[in-house]
């Protein structure tokens, strides 16, 4: 029976106050019961406009029309023809700019909540199946892929279900690019991820990580010596940025990716952790995407009184996701808009003791179509501060650039790629934040599907 409600499900979560210290889950996934409810509320559109939204092109209506009749293995099914990670994009897709952006429910109401359908779907999934993963047929060929993330995950799982032996070669020391780095597992559990990364494994792809392509290795090396017959680089946009103001190299001012990287990979909130972080009592959070709502939330876990975000545009302009934003003032984290820091100052031992910062003033659009800010002259104030985290954006990594020959690079750093992903040195593809700079999850994903048809088509043309 259809749904008419103008509301969606809410999404169960748990108590902000208790939630604001831990680094437990905060979203809860729906019950099948409110799964299926919400599922009713989709009205079947012939001409699909959700599906428009989805970067991947996942075929929205046919998965929500199995969970309505309760038939979740059909959902996954239909879910995995165009996504490889349907349990991460149905916690971290940006939904509201995507798919639900499209939702013809969102004319009058709220949209369906596409994204904690697919997230109940692949949760459903991967709690019911146990069934052991089939090798597919090796085809004799080699290739290899740089770099762990989405883009590389999901070429790799493409390829060697093509038949390919597939070497995933990651710097790190564990496996997931970002979605075990930066995203903290609040909002993602890294279980989830390790279940992805072993289910490649099972397939058959060798991981190899602690290997930093263009240091104990390089991509000439991997296609000549290495005997791998095309390469996809999918290094991503781990290179953070910085503000270039006074004061910004004192003790206690972090990039977002350091400070990220210490909670998330190095479990710096766990007794006894190797690369302990104490940010104080209060935290400033420079920035207003996604990683900044990140920081700012493991700020708080760790202990801080008082975080708060500085963004120089409006709370119209946060390019976080919306929930996350939610989420965030939920756990009592403040903002100061329209503030932009212009030096770091010290305490008495010479750390981070305070922010100056200028207030702004929002004028024509610029490049990006958005309101350029302004200072407001004679505006400054002081913020005090323990603790400053710089998550202002960040770029590719110029290593692959320098040890590649022949590779065709942006002046900005990303790796020139045509729309199948092929560079301008024949046998290398590249993808995901290392092609566009900072982007999403859903993307890099697509990237590296679409590469890994375009790496297949060349090495099969090659063996003509
Ligand atoms: P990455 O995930 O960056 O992976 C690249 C991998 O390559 C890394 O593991 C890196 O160690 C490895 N590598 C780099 N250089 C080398 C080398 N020379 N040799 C070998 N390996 C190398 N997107 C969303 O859609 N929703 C969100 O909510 C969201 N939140 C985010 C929060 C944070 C804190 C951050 C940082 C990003 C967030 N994003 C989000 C963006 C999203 O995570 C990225 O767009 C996505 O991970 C890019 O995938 P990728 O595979 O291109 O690169
Ligand atoms: Fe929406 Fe992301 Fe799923 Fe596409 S992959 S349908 S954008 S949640
Ligand atoms: Fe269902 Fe909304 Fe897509 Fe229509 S636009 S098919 S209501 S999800």
């Amino acid at each position: 029976m259809a749904n008419l409600s103008p509301n969606r499900n809410p999404m169960p979560t748990r108590d902000p106050m208790e939630r604001r210290r831990d680094f437990g889950e905060v979203a809860l996934g729906y019950t099948t019961q409110q799964a299926v409810d919400e599922a009713q509320r989709c009205l079947q559109c012939k001409h699909k406009p959700c599906v428009g939204g989805c970067p991947v092109c996942v075929d929205i209506p046919a998965f929500i029309q199995c969970v309505a009749r309760g038939d979740f293995a059909a959902a996954y099914e239909v879910i995995s023809r165009s996504s490889s990670l349907p349990a991460v994009c149905g916690r971290v897709c940006p939904q509201e700019t995507q798919c639900e952006s499209r939702c013809v429910r969102g004319n009058k109401g709220e949209p369906v909540a596409i994204g904690r359908l697919e997230r109940f779907v692949a949760d459903w999934h991967a709690a019911q199946t146990d069934a052991a993963v089939t090798r597919p047929a090796a085809n004799g060929h080699r290739v290899a892929v740089v770099g762990s993330g989405p883009a590389g995950l999901a070429c790799a799982g493409d390829l060697v279900k093509l038949g390919y032996d597939v070497t995933l070669f990651e710097a790190l020391h564990l496996a997931g690019g970002v979605l075990v780095y930066g995203i903290p597992e609040f909002r993602l559990p890294k279980a989830i991820v390790q279940q992805e990364i072993d289910t490649l494994r099972q397939l058959g792809v060798h991981i190899e990580t602690n290997m930093v392509i263009g240091k104990v290795l390089s991509v000439d090396e991997l296609m000549t010596g290495g005997g791998f017959e095309a390469v996809f680089i999918g290094t991503g946009a781990g290179l953070p940025r910085f503000m270039g103001i006074p004061g910004e190299n004192r003790n206690g001012v972090y990039s977002a990716n350091e400070f990220l990287t210490r909670v998330n990979l190095m479990k710096a909130y766990q007794p006894g952790s190797a690369t302990p972080i104490r940010p104080g009592r209060r935290v400033v959070v420079v920035g207003g995407g996604n990683v900044a709502m990140d920081a700012a939330r493991c700020a708080m876990r760790l202990g801080a009184e008082e975080v708060t975000v500085v963004y120089r545009r409006s709370a119209e302009e946060l390019p976080a996701r919306a929930e996350e934003v939610e989420h965030a003032k939920e756990e009592g984290i403040l903002f100061r808009f329209l503030s932009n820091p212009v030096e770091i100052i010290p305490d008495d031992a010479g750390n981070v003791g305070g922010v100056r910062c200028v207030e702004m003033e929002l004028g024509e659009p610029d490049a990006s179509g958005r309101r350029r800010p302004t200072v407001k002259p004679g505006s400054d104030f002081v913020m005090e501060a323990d603790c400053v985290i710089m998550a202002i954006g960040t770029s590719p990594n110029p290593l692959i650039k320098a040890t590649t020959a022949d590779l065709e690079t942006h002046r900005w750093g990303g790796i020139v790629a045509d729309k199948t992903g092929a560079t301008s040195r024949p046998g290398v593809f590249a993808g995901g934040d290392a092609v566009t700079g900072a982007a999403t999850v859903i993307l890099a994903m697509g990237a590296g599907k679409t590469a890994a048809a375009a790496m297949d088509k060349y090495i099969r043309d090659k063996a003509k």
